[in-house]
């Protein structure tokens, strides 16, 4: 059976304190579910947070890492640093890092290679924005996203990757894509992976669905049957409504 996943992508949001009471919030309540979940800090705060959730089944991920080793990159963070204070999974891809900051998907196999080979568990994201669903094109640009910056791997890699379909016009918009659009682009997404690896590979990796999941869309979503989970944003800053989504499976 696939990993059913929920990830919070906090982007850059709390400082240390607020880091440390939502970990305290996050830690009183309840799971009802056998979903792995995960939450990804601030890289300042990843440390704190993962000290505070050593004895919890809560992981602690990096939003963003760099590809090289070490070296003259300022500003940026390797994957042996992520790993030294113990993360082990990381978010690349993520829309907002494709549009601010230029990540396109050829940098992104590079960042892709450097955190599989230290031994890394990625969440790849990608989607489409709006005008290319408007034209008809969301499985072009997501199907081409997904060869730049992965077909280049061997089928065991896809052991340690986990991809996020985020819809742009989704994200932060509070438009979510309806459980039919996402699982029909979570269909399409399984297939092109089949074609490439084999119907095998494609049945092992989860997909998770990122954009405007809330308590009250999460259900929905998370039944259908391609959807493994959930990439959540503003929903991961409150420890109730995070719990609801994660209990929503
Ligand atoms: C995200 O940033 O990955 C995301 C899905 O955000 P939101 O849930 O706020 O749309």
């Amino acid at each position: 059976m696939r990993k059913q996943i929920v990830a919070g992508n906090w982007k850059m949001n709390n400082d240390l304190a607020q880091t440390e009471s939502l970990i305290t919030a996050l830690k009183n309540q309840a799971k009802t579910t056998d979903a792995e979940v995960m939450i990804a800090p601030t890289s300042t705060n990843l440390w704190a947070a993962n000290n505070a959730l050593k004895q919890s089944s809560i992981e602690v991920i990096a939003q963003n890492m760099h590809f090289a080793e070490n070296g003259a990159y300022t500003g940026e963070v390797s994957a042996s640093m992520l790993k030294s204070i113990g993360v082990n999974t990381v978010i690349l891809g993520h829309s907002e890092r494709r549009e601010y900051f230029n990540e396109t998907d050829e940098l992104l196999a590079k960042k892709v290679d450097a955190a599989l080979a230290k031994g890394m568990r990625v969440i790849f994201c990608f989607g489409e924005e709006l005008a290319d669903r408007k034209a008809g094109n969301e499985e072009t640009i997501v199907g081409n996203q997904i060869k730049n910056a992965l077909f280049h791997l061997g089928a065991a890699a896809f052991q340690n990757i986990v991809l996020a379909y985020e819809p742009v016009w989704a994200i932060g918009t509070g438009e979510t894509a309806s459980p039919e659009q996402a699982q029909d682009m979570h269909a399409f997404i399984r297939k092109t992976l089949a074609d490439k690896y084999g119907n095998d590979i494609a049945e092992t990796v989860s997909i998770l669905y990122g954009g405007s999941v809330k308590p009250a869309n999460a259900e929905e979503i998370f039944s259908k049957p391609d959807v493994d989970g959930g990439l959540i944003g503003g929903a991961s800053l409150k420890a109730e409504d995070f719990f609801a989504i994660v209990n929503a499976f």
